[in-house]
Order: C-alpha cells, then sequence, then structure tokens
C-alpha cells in the first residue's frame, strides 16, 4: 500500500485527528503563526494538548544549521516549521558567546549555502557579523522560526507513521503544543548544554563561578585573580580577554592540547591543512603543520601546554577535538601574563589546591568546559543517535539520515562546512520523497 495513503487512512481513525472532521475546512491554518509561515495546518484541541500537523518538514533549532537546511528546502519549493527554544534565530551566537568572538575558521569555510557573506567582510567576520549574516540569510529565505518553543519530546508513531513533536513555551510548565509531520529534523546543535564539571568544592566557591557561555567580557574582572577552567579555544580566548581588561588570569590545563598558530606562511592554518590533504596523507600533514607550529610558537610543553601522541588532524578526526587556534593567548603565557596550571584536586573556599599540591586564592572562576547535545533528553529514537552523547551513531559522512523521515544536520563536528554538506543532501532527499509522491507541499511563499 502507499505509505501515503496508508497514513492518511491511519489519521481518519486517530482520537487527534478526529475534530479536524468537525471543521468546516480542516485544512485551513488555525493559529496565526502558522498561517503567517503558509505552513499548512490543521489543528485539535483535547483537555491535553493543542496539536497541528505541519505538511512540510519540521525542524528543531533555528541555528545555523536549521536555517541552512529550511532555506536548502525552501529553494526546492518545500518549506517548513523551525521549532526554536529561545527567542532568537542563533542563539548561541547572539546569547552565549563573549564579545570579542570572530569565527575561527575564515568565512570561506563558514558561509552557508545558498548565498555568500558580504565581499567587505573580513576573513575572520566578527560575532557581530556573522549574526548580522544569518538575519539576511533568514530574511532572503523567509524563514520566520517560531520562537520560544523548546521541544520536549519527539517520538515516530508507529500508527500514523508521522514524528509526533510536543513542545512547551520556553521556561513554562504551560500547556503542551504538539506537531506532527513526516519529518524531524533535528538541528539543535552539538553546543546545546553547558558542560559543569564536578569539582570538590566548587558549589561552596564563595566567588563568582560562571561558564563561557554565560561571560561576555574581562571589563567585570579587572583587577581580579581568575581561574579559566579549560584549554579549548574558548578558554584561551577568555583568558587572553581577560589580560586586555587587565585582570589576572590562571588556567587549568588537565589534558594535552594542540597549539597551532592560526596563521601559517601567510595563510590560514585551516586553508592550508585542507589544500594539503588533497595531496598529502593526514599524518605527514599533521608533521609538517607541527614542524611550523614548533618553528613559530616554539616548544608549548615547556610552559604547561604538552602536546597529544596523535597529531592534530588525526585528533580531532578520532575524537572530534579541536586543536586551539592562537589568536594571541600564547604570548601572553610566555611572557607570564596567564599562568598555567594542571588540574584541580579540590577547592576549599576561596583556594583552589592543584594537582602539584600547589593552593592558590582566586576571585573568580570561569568554566570553559565545554558543550554537549541535547538530544537524548527529548528524541525518542536509538537508530540515528548515540544516547551517550547524543550525536549520530554513525560518522561524518553517514550520520545525516536515519529511519522514518528523521534526519540530522550539524552534527558532523566539522562546524559549518558540515552544516552545508548535511543541509544540501536533506533538501534533495526529501524533495526526491515530494517528487515520488507527484506532488509538493502547498506551502510556496
Ligand atoms: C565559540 C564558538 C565558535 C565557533 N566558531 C566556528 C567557526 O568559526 N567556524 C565553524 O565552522 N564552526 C564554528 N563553531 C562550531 C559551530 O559551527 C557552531 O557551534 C554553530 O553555531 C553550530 O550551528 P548549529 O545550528 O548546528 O547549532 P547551534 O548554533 O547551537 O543552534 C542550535 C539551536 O537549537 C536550539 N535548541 C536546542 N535545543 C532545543 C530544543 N530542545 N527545542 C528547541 N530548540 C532547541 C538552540 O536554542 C539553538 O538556537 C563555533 C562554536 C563555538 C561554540
Amino acid at each position: 500500500m502507499d505509505p501515503w495513503s496508508e497514513s492518511e487512512g491511519k489519521r481518519a481513525h486517530d482520537p487527534i485527528f478526529q475534530c479536524f472532521s468537525q471543521n468546516q475546512n480542516p485544512r485551513q491554518p488555525v493559529e496565526n503563526c502558522c498561517k503567517e509561515r503558509s505552513v499548512d495546518a490543521v489543528v485539535a484541541r483535547s483537555e491535553r494538548c493543542t496539536c497541528f500537523w505541519v505538511s512540510g518538514p519540521i525542524i528543531v533549532g533555528a541555528g545555523p544549521s536549521g536555517l541552512a537546511v529550511a532555506a536548502c528546502l525552501k529553494e526546492k519549493g518545500i518549506g517548513s516549521l523551525i521549532l526554536e527554544r529561545s527567542n532568537c534565530i542563533a542563539s548561541l551566537w547572539q546569547l552565549k558567546t563573549y564579545d570579542r568572538l570572530s569565527l575561527h575558521l575564515p568565512r570561506k569555510f563558514c558561509e552557508l549555502p545558498l548565498m555568500p557573506f558580504p565581499a567587505d567582510y573580513p576573513i575572520y567576520p566578527s560575532k557581530q557579523q556573522f549574526v548580522a549574516y544569518l538575519e539576511s540569510y533568514a530574511a532572503r529565505f523567509g524563514i520566520s522560526p517560531m520562537y520560544n518553543r523548546t521541544v520536549v519530546h519527539a517520538e515516530y508513531d508507529e500508527q500514523l507513521l508521522l514524528w509526533r513533536v510536543s513542545t512547551r513555551t520556553s521556561g513554562t510548565m504551560g500547556e503542551e503544543v504538539q506537531y506532527v509531520s513526516g519529518w524531524l529534523i533535528v538541528a539543535t546543535g552539538e553546543n546545546a548544554e553547558a558542560v559543569q564539571p564536578d569539582i570538590d568544592g566548587l558549589q561552596e566557591f564563595p566567588g563568582t563561578v560562571m561558564h563561557t557561555s554565560a561571560y561576555k567580557s574581562g571589563s567585570a574582572f579587572a583587577g581580579k585573580r581568575v581561574l579559566v577552567v579549560g584549554c579549548g579555544n574558548s578558554g584561551m580566548e577568555v583568558c587572553l580577554d581577560l589580560c586586555n581588561h587587565n585582570a589576572e588570569p590562571h588556567i587549568v590545563v588537565r589534558d594535552a592540547v594542540h597549539i597551532l598558530p592560526r596563521e601559517m606562511l601567510g595563510h590560514s592554518t585551516f586553508g592550508l591543512s585542507m589544500w594539503m590533504l588533497k595531496w598529502l596523507p593526514v599524518h605527514v600533514v599533521d608533521r609538517i603543520l607541527l614542524c611550523i607550529a614548533r618553528a613559530i610558537l616554539g616548544d608549548t610543553a615547556r610552559l604547561g601546554l604538552k602536546r597529544p601522541a596523535s597529531g592534530p588532524l588525526e585528533l580531532k578526526s578520532l575524537s572530534g577535538k579541536t586543536p586551539v587556534l592562537d589568536v594571541g593567548t600564547f604570548a601572553k603565557i610566555k611572557s607570564g601574563d596567564i599562568k598555567v596550571r594542571p588540574a584541580i584536586r579540590r577547592i576549599s573556599g576561596r583556594d583552589v589546591e592543584f594537582a602539584d599540591g600547589q593552593l592558590e586564592g582566586f576571585d573568580a572562576i570561569v568554566l570553559a568546559t565545554g558543550y554537549k547535545s541535547n538530544v537524548p533528553f527529548w528524541l525518542k529514537d536509538r537508530e540515528l543517535f548515540s544516547e551517550k552523547d547524543g550525536l549520530p551513531r554513525k560518522a561524518f559522512p553517514n550520520g545525516w539520515k536515519g529511519e522514518n523521515g528523521l534526519y540530522s544536520v550539524g552534527f558532523t563536528r566539522r562546524g559549518l562546512m558540515g552544516t552545508s554538506v548535511d543541509a544540501r543532501r536533506i533538501a534533495y532527499d526529501i524533495e526526491q520523497q515530494w517528487k515520488a509522491k507527484g506532488t509538493l507541499p502547498d506551502v510556496f511563499l
């Protein structure tokens, strides 16, 4: 039996759709927000929740990945509905990043599909420029997400052959609104939730404790001794920012880390690596990168920053761990303006005891301990995503598609380049399904 007519048939007997027949015109959009977005929706109201049927795909998350896939779908004439928990697009960039942030990678590696950056943008656009680009991207493709809609549960309904996506108004326990669709595209990002480390005594620390997602600028820390926990790109850059605002930063470096200059031989290190990888195997490129890095930075291990046994690119592909692209922090470590500390043993009052037995007092602690996916908390699917880390089980380029119309975009550990690849593939795949059905959803703008 044609799966479409089967699902139509099952829907007719499902209680959530029964009230559609009581409607004069069950396909008439009933909520302004849906109407404005031309999403073909029908609604059922019960005592428990309100339910909409969305004829195009549902996308969860309005970050760069959600916008990219919505734009690629739109280009093919397929409308979609984006559900976003915050009150703006790109909430990670707008609400959870520090003021001095610029793209870590050159702009040509960060463009979303179908629209280049403005020609007058610098090689590394600032976060404000990146957000402006995303705003005009959304405007150009007529993308208007539904804001303040946190997806709390999504599950494939084997009876209806549709995804049921339950949302609540963000920050409330208010009424549940459910959306159902044949496609669910997960775009909630690898950085959905801040990772809070379990450090003995941290809860009782009397000074300021904040995650980097809440850190804006070092201006609040002038003259203060600040301990930055974690030495990824964010931790290193926050230290530099603190230095520039006359604070006294110390950085905790627990694990081995690769630091590479952001530019080498007049080119971006990332671009140079991509170019070399066209001709040379990974381990050779790694050797070259490390030789040049040593010539420019010197021996980082002497300053407490040991390098991992695997090279930077090999490590990235094995574990997803990104090398630090240095934007000036290392010079401050060399000059002694930033002090490197080993792992924390425990915290007692304002005093922090380190693994080498040293004890030092601090005024504030900034946790640069990274982020994690939140997919396992709301998506009831065991196939595409791993419950352990909330990332696709299959590595890039095979982790974008699951069963029953489930997709993932932006979980490739390859930044915005990976997002573009996923978004194009998903749009093509969904278009093929519409074509096979001989129609497109009537959601053109
Ligand atoms: C500081 C920093 C700098 C980076 N710099 C670069 C760079 O230069 N180049 C590069 O290629 N990559 C970079 N990245 C990596 C990556 O490209 C970005 O994190 C990018 O924002 C990922 O886009 P995304 O849409 O996949 O995820 P996000 O930007 O995290 O967007 C996900 C969206 O989903 C929403 N959401 C989450 N859970 C729910 C839910 N349950 N219900 C509804 N909505 C939900 C969130 O509110 C958010 O708006 C950087 C990352 C960070 C943290």
